[in-house]
This record gives structure tokens, sequence and C-alpha cells, in this order.
């Protein structure tokens, strides 16, 4: 059934961030959208009646866009990370995001997102907005009685170059990720979680739907309006509450990866009722209590790859590009890996999957055997991997010798210590242990060098 709308979509775009651009954007914008009011309540703009025209870049075909769950305690800020380099903060969390931000590598925000008023959403965001440069500030024009919500507002109101949209139905481009704005239940009927603002994120074939604290009023309401999509991604409604869910909600999204953004607290999030309705559509579920920063690498053919913890700072030390040709060891689906250009070609598209046993029983270096390297082989092909290196950080290398395969769905081991290789178990031959038990990278690359899968740890 196709969405009723109360308007006409429209379209925003937020190019990249090249000087030419910016001072173009800067002139449209200008001209285009009323200032936001500074006095407190936004309602009555129609910014939304305006349209950048489509400016879009043609982006390259193999690219990330990167959806960051923070490690926020009990809140909400999931950062999207465009890849062109645009980047979306929905919700900033109760306390001060900026370092996480900073330590992601994040700069600027040019689109910032306040889902609903509620001090586990907004209340980092004064700080965002007074700490970096913010192009644009949507939310749902719900005023709320709160020191966290005025401060917010003293915060804008400082800062009058940033452009106010209200969330109505409109779409907006983030590069060349796309960002669907869904209707709001009608002003003054409910509780705030059930007016959250909803995004549905879509990258390719990749979709990702972030509603903030929805319940099940909105969540029924955004059913029977026929605007939920088939999902890669949810973000688990209310921090994974037994209200944060119905069936027909899931069933209509069917997401492939649920994230719940929860911390300690004192409500049961997230509750067991969630988790077995996640669980019940065969979801994998990660957790921001458990999992620390959870990061999903979206790629344009539906698949995606998954980040945690320290993994995802690891992440933002890499250069855009390599960032880009890396496969996540812990990547699912039909996920293409990505830009490297010709030389990257055949193996970096090849899904294997690395992990490594570190920490030998004893001593390590007197049980040089006890510790190694497993690859597992995800392609529905056998790989010839001869000439392919698995190296760690301080780049000790094991070269797969002539002759090597790993069949279809198998494995083969590569053990730190001597030993007579069989066509599934390798030795480097080392004197000494190799793999650093407080955390190190495991980097394989095919024949030309170029990377197939980084797994850190
Ligand atoms: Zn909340």
């Amino acid at each position: 059934m196709p969405a009723p709308r109360s308007a006409a979509p429209r379209a925003i775009a937020l190019v990249a961030a090249g000087l030419a651009t910016c001072a173009l954007l800067a002139v449209a914008v200008g001209a285009v959208f009323p200032q936001a009011p500074r006095d407190g309540h936004p309602d009555g703009l129609h910014a939304s009646e305006a349209a950048i025209g489509s400016a879009a870049l043609s982006p390259p075909s193999d690219t990330v866009l990167r959806v960051t769950f923070l490690d926020v305690g009990q809140g909400d800020a999931v950062l999207l990370q465009a890849p062109e380099g645009q980047t979306a903060l929905v919700d900033a969390g109760r306390h001060d995001v900026v370092p996480l931000l900073r330590e992601l590598g994040v700069e600027r925000i040019d689109l910032l997102v306040a889902t609903h008023p509620h001090a586990d959403h907004i209340g980092g965001m004064a700080r965002v907005i007074e700490s970096m440069p913010v192009r644009f500030y949507m939310d749902n024009g719900d005023p709320h009685s709160t020191a966290t919500y005025r401060r917010l507002l003293a915060a804008l109101d400082a800062r009058p170059e940033i452009t106010y949209l209200e969330a109505l139905p409109r779409t907006i481009s983030l590069g060349s990720a796309e960002i669907e704005v869904l209707p709001l239940l009608p002003r003054g009927t409910m509780d705030h979680n059930d007016r959250s603002v909803t995004l549905v994120v879509r990258f390719g074939s990749f979709t990702a739907f972030l509603s903030g604290d929805s319940e099940i009023r909105q969540l029924t309401d955004l059913v029977g309006r026929g605007v939920v999509p088939r999902m890669t991604l949810l973000k688990a409604p209310h921090h994974g509450s037994d209200n944060g869910f119905t069936p027909g909600f899931l069933q209509a999204g069917r997401p492939e990866v649920v994230v719940i953004s929860v911390g300690r607290n004192s409500y049961g999030h997230p509750r067991a009722a969630a988790l077995s309705a996640y669980a019940g559509i065969g979801a994998r579920v990660f957790r921001t209590d458990i999992d620390g920063h959870v990061a999903i690498h979206g790629y344009r053919d539906g698949g995606y790859g998954v980040a945690r913890g320290q993994q995802v700072a690891w992440l933002a030390t890499v250069s855009t590009g390599d960032r880009d040709r890396i496969r996540l060891g812990e990547a699912f689906g039909p996920a293409a890996v990505v830009g490297g250009g010709a030389a990257a070609a055949a193996a970096t598209g090849a899904r294997v999957r690395v992990s490594v046993h570190a920490d030998a029983p004893g001593d390590d270096h007197r049980n040089l055997n006890g510790e190694y390297a497993v690859l597992q082989n995800q392609e529905d092909r056998d790989l010839a991997i001869a000439g392919w290196t698995l190296c760690d950080d301080a780049n000790h290398c094991f070269r797969f010798p002539a002759g090597a395969v790993l069949a279809t769905g198998g494995t083969v081991v590569v053990y730190t210590g001597p030993g007579r290789p069989d066509g599934e178990r390798y030795y480097m031959g080392m004197g000494r242990a190799v793999w650093n038990n407080n955390g190190d990278t495991a980097t394989l690359r095919d024949g030309t060098g170029a990377t197939v899968v980084v797994f850190r740890y």
C-alpha cells in the first residue's frame, strides 16, 4: 500500500564538503529556508516547503554507509556517515557526546536530529551545537518544560546559522544515502515517546529504521500507513522496551540485525519479551551495554558488516579510502568490498572470516601452537589462497604456499609454531608468540596485496 502523504515529497541535498560546493549551498540555503525562530517554539516554520535541487554527487559504486550506535549508557546517539563524508547525528545521549564524536573523527554535523525532547536523547545536544559546526537541526516541534530542553533552545539561539527543519514527511539526501522522514501522529494527543521523529535511511538495498522511543501506538500507526519498509537494520525502539515493538511491526520490517541502545536503567530495558521477539524473527541482536559502540557498515547491495567496541574507534583512525576497502572481520550478507580499484579486484569481494586465538594455555612462548588464527571461507566456491598473507600488527606475516586452497565452507588454521602443513593446518614456524593477548590486528591480503579482511581484537 502506498504511503499516504500530507504533502508532496520534498528533497534536500546535503552535498559534499568541497569549498565551492559549500559556498553555493550556503547561498541556496539562505535563500530558501526561513530562519528558525529564536523565541522557543519552532512551530509555524515552513522550511519544508523548500527544495534545494538534487545535488547528490554521483557516488562511487562500492562504498559504505556507516551507522554507529554510540555507547552513551541509557540513551540514544546514532551517527550516520555517508560515503562522501556527510554526517547526521540522531539524538545525542544524556551527557556530553562530543569526546566520542571526536574520537570517531567527526568534526561537523550536517544534520542533527532530536527524535523527542527527553533528556536521554537531547541531554548532550547543546554541547554538540556549541562545539562543532551544525548545518541543519530537526525536531518534532514539541516543546518541553525541562531545563535540558531550555538549554538546547538556548544553544540553538546562539547559532542562528543553523537551519531549522520540522520533522514533516520529506526526503533528505545525505551524500548518496537518503533519509526519509515518516509522518508523525498529531500533536498533543500522546506521550512524547509516540511522537518520536522516525527516519528510514536508505543506501542502495541497505535500509535502516530509526524511531527514537516509539511505542505501540506510533508503531501501529506507521504499520497502518504502510510506511514501514523491509529493513536491514532496526534501532530497537525505546531501548528494547516491551512497548517498543509489535508483532505487526516486526513482521513488516523483518530486520536482519537489531541494535539496542541501552545502559544501566531501572526500567528493565531491554525486556525479555523484546529480546525473544527479535530472536523470533531471526534477527542478530547487538547491545551497547554489552558490545560498547556498535557500527553497522551498510553496503549498497544490502549486505552489512558489524564492528563493535574498540574496533569502532580503530576504524576511525583508518583513512576513508582504506576504510572503505576493508572487509570487517565480522561481515554478513553479500557485502562486497568497496572501491579498491582494479588491483583490489577478485579477492576483496571474498567472504572470509578471520578469528585469532591469541592466548595459548600456559606460557604463550613455550606453547606456540596453542596460539593460532582461523580462516573460514564463507563463499560458495573454493578460494585459491597461494600467495595470500596473514599478518599481525607488527607485520609478522605468514604467506600461504603454492597450491593452498580454502575450500568452500571450510577452514584453515595457521599455527604460530613449527609443524608440517597438511592443507588444513599451516605453521608460521615462529620462535616466539605472535598474537598479542591484549589486542592485535590480523590482516589477510590476497596475492596482489589487496586487503581481503581485517580482524581486530
Ligand atoms: Zn529514551
